[in-house]
């Protein structure tokens, strides 16, 4: 069958498929995370890897997708919010424990890959990938490749400043990495819930009122479209990608793909943009089926 495996290593789900050479799910598998348990972490991946290797009688290559990445200068995870796997030798760990070469990657750069594959970014030649959620993330791939960077940090532009702010924007609320206006606080669901001033309310909750015609709502998601559109402005200036792939819980909102191209060009520096806006076609399992393709 020539399988490869893909495992998502979340917070609370591990999960993990094992997909053929065209793209179609073989296998998979979603168990709850050993939460604050790294031993565990591990033991859990290689019990879903045996899993596969039993059901399939092969031993396919592995992918992992982590939240953070791999410090390519000490080889420990920086920068996950799951915040047992920071300082820990995850990489080298898997391997040992999987008797292979793993390859691993931050998530957002799985989505990414795995749009860039065979999903709305399929045969585009720079795809910038963007997670709406309880965080905002971003990643680049570039050829059918993930660019990692010298720092494992390309495409974390959710920690830059919200671009070209006005008075109500200034300084913006506290992020959770030390600074304050980080795009991640006003994109974020709960971006969302502060633009309507309630938290009591899902993103969800407010996208659907506004597509009810709910005042408050609607000028809630008109004041988080704009902040969309003059931030993908500064990534259409500086990597001019041919795709922007959304995914993640805010991606379902179906206004976006109107408006932000609607709005985005007030920021971008040239005179047409052709840069397409796109939801993510696999949705919340591109995570997964990405981690599957970094093995090439
Ligand atoms: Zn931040």
């Amino acid at each position: 069958m020539s399988l490869r495996i893909g495992v998502d290593l979340g917070g609370t789900k591990i999960e993990a498929v094992a997909i053929a050479a065209d793209g179609a799910e073989r296998f998979r598998r979603r168990i709850d995370a050993p939460r604050g348990d790294y031993a565990a972490s591990i033991a859990a991946i290689v019990s879903l890897v045996r899993e596969i290797e039993r059901f399939s009688g092969e031993r396919p290559p592995v992918g992992v997708g982590i939240p953070g990445v791999i410090s390519p200068a000490t080889g420990v995870v920086k920068n996950a919010n799951s915040t047992w796997l920071n300082g820990r030798p995850l990489h080298a760990d898997l391997e040992r424990a999987l008797e292979r070469p793993v390859r691993l990657a931050n998530d957002a750069n799985c989505f990414t890959l795995s749009e860039a594959t065979d999903g709305a970014g399929a045969g585009a030649q720079v795809v910038f990938g963007v997670i709406l959620g309880t965080g905002t993330g971003g990643g680049i791939v570039v050829g059918g490749r993930v660019l990692a960077g010298a720092n494992a940090i390309a495409g974390e532009w959710g920690h830059n400043p919200l671009p070209w702010p006005d008075a109500s924007e200034l300084p913006g609320a506290p992020c959770y990495c030390g600074r304050r206006g980080c795009i991640e606080t006003f994109l974020s669901g709960a971006g969302l819930q502060a633009a309507r001033g309630r938290s009591d309310l899902t993103a969800r909750e407010i996208a659907d009122a506004a597509g009810q015609s709910d005042p408050a709502a609607m000028a809630a998601l008109e004041t988080y479209t704009k902040r969309l559109a003059k931030s993908l402005a500064t990534i259409v200036n500086t990597i001019d990608p041919d795709v922007i792939v959304l995914g993640g819980g805010l991606s379902n909102i179906a206004s976006l793909y109107t408006q932000v191209p609607r709005l985005w060009s007030a920021w971008i520096f040239s005179d047409r943009v052709d840069t397409r806006l796109a939801r993510a076609r696999h949705g919340d399992a591109s995570g997964v089926r990405g981690a599957a393709w970094l093995n090439p």
